[in-house]
């Protein structure tokens, strides 16, 4: 109104009453607040002290609703005190507003009246709706996909968890056979290289348990492990095998001359040609002390025995260092072939008899057969 017509409001007459801003009869002038009422939707009342003159609001027949008075109260704190007011419970000829009272303020300063805007609380409580409505949706979609985000990090993680719990309580249990998810392996998290650290465990306690701490063989109890499938393959092939067992001859003598660490050094050596010997052929245990056991994959007597032999060459040619001496050694070794009827322990057995009949018989040699009624056995002839 400032914008459109200079100076200040007043009102004259006595039968008629005029509105004027500065020298302009503004008393049926709606234009300027009803142009506000189109571009914003807010009906405007403007009140001269306390009564409405002009204003967007009409009656159900189209007249304005002029004449009007103004709330006591909103005409106190906002015509004498001079304060902007808004009110979200102003109700105007029936109707529930929220409104927004502003002073009219004259070029000298005093308050003429009031400028209120009012929109009907049904229309901003809807306008309010849509938007908790959109607010609402909005949260619904970022809280499905929060959900969906937390359930698809933590599922995969729960079941590595259980897998690695799984694992860890079998292989505890004496399973020794038991594997590891594999998705817990390809894992780049710390899941992961628990999953590798419990694996390693796994290897290391079952070398541990398969393995000689002396010489790094395979102990005798995996050794009857080792022998089943080698059984389980001669049993439909056409091809036999061999257990041999060997047995340092006066291994006694070694440790009594040159003290345990010796005989120990001594363990170890005859360990290692044993078992470069052995590679391609079969394996060999530590089958006791400074015994041994052989077997032969896939290998007729013949040729068991031919290779013993060879063997046998290599452990007296062997020349075993400890401080400062030089250690040689024999072996007398039993060698006997699998017969399909016979079981491994009699197998085991009747390789040990050979063993004995060796030692016997005279040391430093193989045995793959028991020479009844020629040789008694009780040759105390020996090589060392
Ligand atoms: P034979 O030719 O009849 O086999 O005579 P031997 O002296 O080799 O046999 P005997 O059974 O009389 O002695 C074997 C010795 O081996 C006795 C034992 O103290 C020793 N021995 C067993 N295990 C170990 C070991 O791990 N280290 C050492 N240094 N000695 C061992
Ligand atoms: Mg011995
Ligand atoms: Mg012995």
């Amino acid at each position: 109104m400032d914008a459109t017509y200079a100076g200040d409001y007043r009102l004259t007459g006595s039968d008629a009453l005029y509105f004027y801003k500065g020298d302009t009869d503004i008393t049926m002038d709606y234009s300027v607040i009803d142009s506000i009422k189109e571009s914003t939707d807010l009906d405007i009342s403007i009140f001269y002290k306390d009564t409405r003159i002009l204003t967007t609001l009409t009656d159900e027949n189209g007249a304005r609703m002029v004449g009007t008075g103004i709330a006591p109260q909103i005409f106190k704190s906002v015509y004498e005190d001079g304060q902007e007011a808004f009110y979200n419970n102003t109700v105007i000829f029936g109707t529930p507003y929220y409104t927004y009272y502003i002073p009219l303020v004259s070029s000298h300063g005093n308050v003429q009246g009031i400028i209120a805007a009012a929109r009907p609380s049904a229309n901003v409580n809807k306008t309010i709706r849509s938007y908790i409505l959109i607010l609402a949706g909005i949260a619904l979609v970022l809280t499905s996909l929060m959900i969906f985000i937390v359930i698809s990090i933590t599922k995969p993680m729960t079941r590595s968890i259980e897998s690695i719990f799984a694992f860890v309580k079998e292989a505890s249990g004496g399973n020794e056979t038991v594997t590891l998810d594999e998705n817990v392996l390809r894992r780049q998290d710390e899941l992961g290289e628990i999953g590798e650290s419990v694996l390693m465990m796994q290897r290391s306690m079952r070398s541990m348990m398969e393995s000689d701490p002396l010489t790094g063989l395979f102990n005798r109890r995996s050794a009857h492990r080792k022998i089943a499938p080698i059984v389980a393959k001669a049993r439909n092939s056409s091809e036999s095998f061999c257990i041999c067992i060997g047995d340092i001859d006066f291994f006694k003598h070694v440790n009594d001359t040159y003290g345990h660490d010796a005989g120990d050094e001594v363990l170890i050596k005859v360990a290692d040609i044993i078992r470069e010997h052995m590679k391609n052929l079969g394996f060999v245990s530590r089958w006791g002390g400074e015994e041994f056991l052989m077997v032969f994959d896939r290998t007729s007597l013949l040729m068991a025995e031919s290779s013993l032999w060879g063997l046998l060459d290599k452990i007296r040619a062997a020349e075993i260092r400890y401080d400062n001496y030089v250690i040689k050694v024999t072996m007398s070794y039993g060698v006997s072939e699998w017969d399909k009827k016979e079981s491994v322990d009699d197998l085991i057995r009747s390789a040990d008899d050979k063993l004995y009949y060796a030692k016997n018989s005279g040391r430093n040699r193989v045995v793959s057969k028991i020479e009844t009624g020629e040789n008694d056995g009780n040759s105390e002839e020996n090589d060392l």
